[in-house]
């Protein structure tokens, strides 16, 4: 890989999704110290940071935008970010957190929190600490512009790897040649 001066600012979030893409990421492993080299990570849910820092080079973010907190944060992001990946089938198409369209919020709501429910007989959604669902699950595209998509449940690896290490590299990025690692 090529040296360079300037790190990448590097960011990645989960919104509504099984954390799977990011154990992708982990997956890397022995190439994580090599990509480690060229890049800050200013926040992650693997560090400790409340705020969204500003003028972040790369957001990855994984997950579809499902409530009204997401919403919120992927226009944040958006605002604060140079370049955003959508990463895996969930970003990138609603993919399994996008099911409940089929029902709606309401349906899956009366579901979760009353029909299967042993307590809350009085019938109260939670209203102070958990986000409001949005009415319709939506891919990130939807809410935001994306400027890179990578597939896959989850995506694999090695893909996330050719990607950051084209990046770090300036070369321009051939998205077909990225998407054939993907499922
Ligand atoms: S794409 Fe698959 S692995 Fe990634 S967050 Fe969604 S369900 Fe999890």
């Amino acid at each position: 890989m090529k040296n360079s001066l300037n790190k990448l600012r590097l960011a990645t979030i989960w919104l509504d999704g099984c954390s799977g893409c990011h154990m992708s990421i982990l997956d890397m492993d022995e190439k994580l110290v090599e990509i480690a080299e060229y890049v800050d990570v200013v926040y992650s849910p693997y560090v400790d940071v409340k705020e969204f820092p500003k003028d972040v080079d790369l957001t990855i973010v994984e997950g579809a935008v499902s409530t009204d907190h997401d919403l919120e944060m992927i226009k944040k992001i958006r605002a604060n970010s140079k370049l955003i990946l959508a990463l895996g089938d969930c970003a990138i198409t609603g993919n399994i957190s996008a099911m409940k369209n089929l029902y709606g919020s309401n349906a899956v709501l009366q579901r979760g929190y009353f029909d299967l429910a042993d307590i809350n007989k009085e019938k109260n959604y939670p209203s102070k600490i958990v986000p409001k669902l949005l009415s319709k699950v939506l891919p990130l595209h939807e809410a935001i512009k994306v400027d890179y998509f990578l597939p896959g449940c989850p995506t694999p690896s090695i893909a996330i790897y050719e990607f950051l290490k084209a990046l770090i590299e300036g070369r321009e990025i051939h998205v077909h040649s990225l998407t054939r690692f993907g499922k």
